[in-house]
């Protein structure tokens, strides 16, 4: 998890919007790579400052990512995409995802937790292991089905 400062782009994100982060200052590698916004990041005072992403290390630029010092610098551009599009208390919201396709949900329990719609999360991955972050969705009181391939968690997908 890579948390930045950002309050401009923080300030204008929704949940399901995405960033193209430079990764490196120099040209390699030369392209952006496309990061989902996986929570917004707030002060005391619930203001946005930032916002952190789920870095899947598969390559170049996500391990400078994973290898992130504190206080080094990310251009990015965002928020881009089209967010999520809420439905209104006292409707359900249900979340359908997939290990590291998690990421793109945090945000959007978060902000189904701000507006009273109690969202339930169906959360597969191959192994326990890969179910990230399994605590930022309890905090957002969601409701959690889960189900690993090996039956290491919840329901098994054999
Ligand atoms: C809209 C959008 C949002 C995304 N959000 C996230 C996110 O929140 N977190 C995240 O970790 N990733 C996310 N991704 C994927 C992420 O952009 C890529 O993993 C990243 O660009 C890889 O860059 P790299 O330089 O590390 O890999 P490269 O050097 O470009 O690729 C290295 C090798 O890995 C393969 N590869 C590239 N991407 C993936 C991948 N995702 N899975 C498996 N193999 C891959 C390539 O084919 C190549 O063989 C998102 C992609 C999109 C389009």
């Amino acid at each position: 998890m890579l948390a930045l400062d950002a309050p401009a782009i923080a300030s204008r994100a929704e949940a399901g919007q995405f960033v193209m982060v430079k990764t490196s200052p120099g040209v390699t590698p030369l392209l952006r790579r496309p990061y989902s916004l996986f929570g917004i990041l707030r002060d005391a005072r619930g203001t946005p400052t930032g916002f952190s992403l789920l870095v899947k290390r598969v390559g170049v630029g996500s391990q400078l990512l994973y290898d992130a010092s504190p206080g080094q610098v990310f251009p990015c551009l965002g928020p881009l995409g089209r967010p999520f599009v809420l439905a209104a208390a006292p409707a359900r919201a249900w979340m359908v995802a997939a290990a590291w396709a998690s990421r793109r949900f945090a945000a959007l329990a978060e902000a189904c937790r701000t507006r009273g719609i109690r969202p339930t999360l169906f959360y597969g991955a191959r192994t326990a292991a890969e179910l990230f972050c399994l605590d930022l969705f309890e905090r957002a009181g969601a409701d959690i089905v889960l189900a690993t391939e090996d039956g290491s968690r919840g329901a098994t997908g054999a």
